[in-house]
Parts: structure tokens; sequence; C-alpha cells
């Protein structure tokens, strides 16, 4: 088991800074997401971690030892690069059985060993088969198998559920959660995937351009998102940001959007100029009394809920309603926002401002 702890760990390739000096840690048994768009460095983050990839500098920790020196083969990590990888010429029983086979481990102990893997994989009956005829689901459990029979401190997967196709993968994401539970080992998996990592995880670190902008549990980064690169990248529509310039005073309680005043959290950092109020989709309501107008552009019918398309003196924004709720194209509306929720944005990488309800989530990278 272990705690993975990572200290102002950075990597250059030559010129280019692919992760600029990054900080989290990731607890005993936790099932710990590296989300990003492609190119962010969550590969490379992952692989300093294993070992594979000397890092520029900073430092690595797991257990509270400093691996840095650390070859990867002494650092008790099992890498899921790409779970199809089997050896076709052995059947189920020995590719599961190959790594503690290389290690010397008697054939008794691996015969039980491999008994224990399966049943805990709940593929005991295709023990015996060749890896040839399996189903893709299969494949992916022996390939799992081989990865937990060695009993590693932590699991290491890169996009594990990259090739499969929406349904398949949404199963195997539920397997592979399960399976997490059952033997409590820390997992640490990288994914471009929000949502997967929104339903996987139990704590999210956000990557952009080789920074961790946010840290926390899936909630913490939904609800309070540490910068507008977060807020756009999680949910689906994402957050909507009206963009206005204007200020907020250190204790400031709302924000004028035109001559329309938005109750917001009290802010405990304020700021000035051009600044981004951002509300998510599911916070927008309607309301006849609301002197802050926009027009309808587009309704799309999701079933229980509708995707309202709206203009408005401050942008483009997207409001998440009841189906059960009328509203047309071209109709002008009224709009309020939630005050709990609204998040204010500044600063040249669009941090958000803490106030009274966000302090304590905000993680500045
Ligand atoms: P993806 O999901 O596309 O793999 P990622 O977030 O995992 O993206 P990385 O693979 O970590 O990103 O790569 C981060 C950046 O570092 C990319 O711009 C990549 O081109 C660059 N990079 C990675 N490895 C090397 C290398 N060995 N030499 C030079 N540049 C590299």
């Amino acid at each position: 088991m272990a705690q993975i702890r990572i200290q102002n760990l950075r990597k250059e390739f030559g010129a280019f800074t692919a992760v600029q000096s990054s900080s989290f840690t990731i607890e005993d048994g936790e099932f710990f997401m590296l989300l990003g768009p492609s190119g962010c460095g969550k590969t490379t983050t992952l692989r300093m971690m294993a070992g594979l990839e000397l890092p520029t500098s900073g430092e690595i920790f797991i257990n509270g030892e400093e691996v840095g020196m650390k070859r990867a083969s002494q650092r008790d990590i099992a890498f899921v690069f790409q779970m199809f990888a089997l050896y076709p010429h052995m059947n189920v029983r020995r590719n599961i059985g190959y790594p503690l086979v290389s290690q010397g481990v008697p054939a008794a102990d691996v015969r039980k060993r491999v008994d224990e893997v399966a049943r805990t994989l709940r593929i005991e009956s295709i023990l015996d088969k060749p890896v040839g005829g399996l189903s893709g689901g299969d494949r992916q459990r022996v390939a799992l198998g081989r990865a937990i029979v060695r009993r590693p401190k932590a699991f290491f997967m890169d996009e594990p559920l990259g090739a499969l196709d929406a349904e398949f993968r949404e199963h195997m994401a539920e397997e592979l959660r399960a399976l997490h539970d059952r033997i409590g080992a820390t997992t640490v998996y990288v994914t471009h995937d929000q949502l997967e990592a929104m339903q996987m995880g139990d704590k999210i670190a956000v990557m952009n351009h080789g920074v961790v902008e946010q840290f926390g549990l899936p909630q913490q980064i939904y609800d309070w998102p540490a910068t507008r690169f977060v807020a756009d990248f999680i949910g689906s529509p994402p957050m909507n940001f009206l963009e206005f310039e204007g200020m907020i005073g250190t204790g400031g309680d709302h924000v004028m959007l035109g001559d329309t005043r938005f109750a917001v959290p009290v802010q405990r950092e304020g700021a000035e100029g051009r600044l981004t109020l951002g509300v998510r989709p599911e916070h927008v309501r309607f309301s006849d009394s609301s002197t802050y107008r926009a027009k309808v552009i587009a309704v799309e019918y999701l079933g229980t809920t509708q995707i309202v398309t709206l203009t408005t003196a401050n942008g483009t924004i997207k409001a998440r309603i009841s189906s059960a709720d009328r509203v047309l194209s071209d109709e002008t509306v009224g709009l309020e926002f939630n005050p709990r929720t609204l998040t204010i944005f500044a600063g040249d990488r669009g941090q958000a401002l803490v106030s009274e309800v966000n302090e304590g989530v905000l993680r500045r990278g």
C-alpha cells in the first residue's frame, strides 16, 4: 500500500517545459485521476512517478521515502499501459502467472496466487483457455490480473480504456473501480475524459500546459473551479462565462452587469478590470421580474432536461432547465443566477477569486 507525494516536480525536454513545478499528495488507497487535454503533461508526470522518466528537478516520495534514485523495477508499482498486451502463445493462467515466474516464485505459490487473482477478477472459468479466443472484456481482465498478481504498492494506468467503444468503456470503468475497492491499492489513472475522471476518481488533479491548475475532490472541482480553464474543462455543457468590465472589493457581495445587480458570495479578495462571472448551466433561472434580459437562440431537448442557448450583453450562455418548462426560440427572457454558486474569475490566468464559500477549496498552481 502506498502514499505517493510529489514535490515541485518538473520536466523539461530541451527548451520545452512539459511539466512545471507540480506538487500534490495521493493518499494510500486512493483512486487518483490525472486529468487534462492532450499534451498537458499527464503521461510525463506519471512516468516520472513510476521511474520511467528522470525529472529535471523535484522530488517523489513513496510512503515517505524519496525514490528519485530508484529504478522503476525497485518502486514496486504495476504500470498498466495497454491492457490488451498479452502473450498470445500462453493460456490465461500462464499469462497471469508470468510476472511471478520471472521473479523465480516457486510453482506451487504461483498457482495459489493466480487462483486468488482469478477469484478476485471472477475469471476462474477461463484460466485454461488460450488468450487468442477471448472477448475484449476477458482479455482486459487477464491483463489486469497480470498487473495485480505481484501485489504491487500501487497501480499506474495511462488511458487504459482509451481504445474501447463508449458502452464497453463505461462497463470496464465500473469494473475497474469495483476492483480497486476490493483490493484497495493506490491507483493513479491518466485520462483526458472529464466524465471518466468524475465518475471514477476519489480525487482529481486537473492539468493544463504542464501546470496542475487544481487538485481536489470531484465535487469541489466541479462546484469551485480554481481557474477558468478548469471551469471550462469540467462539466457538459461547461460553466458559462459572463464577461464584464468592473470591480469587486474585499467584502463585496455583488457585481453589476449593465444596470442589473447580481448578488455573489462575500469576497475575501477583490479585483478590478476585465472580470468574468462564472455560472453553471443548472444555476441559471428564468425570471419575468429580472431586468437582465437574454434572447433564446436554441433549445435542445434532452429528455428530463433541456439546454437553452441564450445571448446576453455579456456573451452567449447555456441554461439547463426542466423539460416541463416552456421556452421558445427567439423569445426574450429575464435571467437570475443562484447567488451561492457564483464564481468570479480575474487575472491573467482567470483565477477564481477567493470568497466565503470557496475558500479552502481553491488551490493555486
Ligand atoms: P496525451 O494524452 O496526448 O499523451 P499528455 O497530457 O499525456 O498527453 P505528455 O505525453 O505528458 O502529455 O506530453 C506533454 C508534452 O511533452 C507534449 O507536448 C509532448 O509532445 C512533450 N513530450 C513528451 N515526451 C517528450 C520527449 N521525450 N521529448 C520531447 N517532448 C516530449
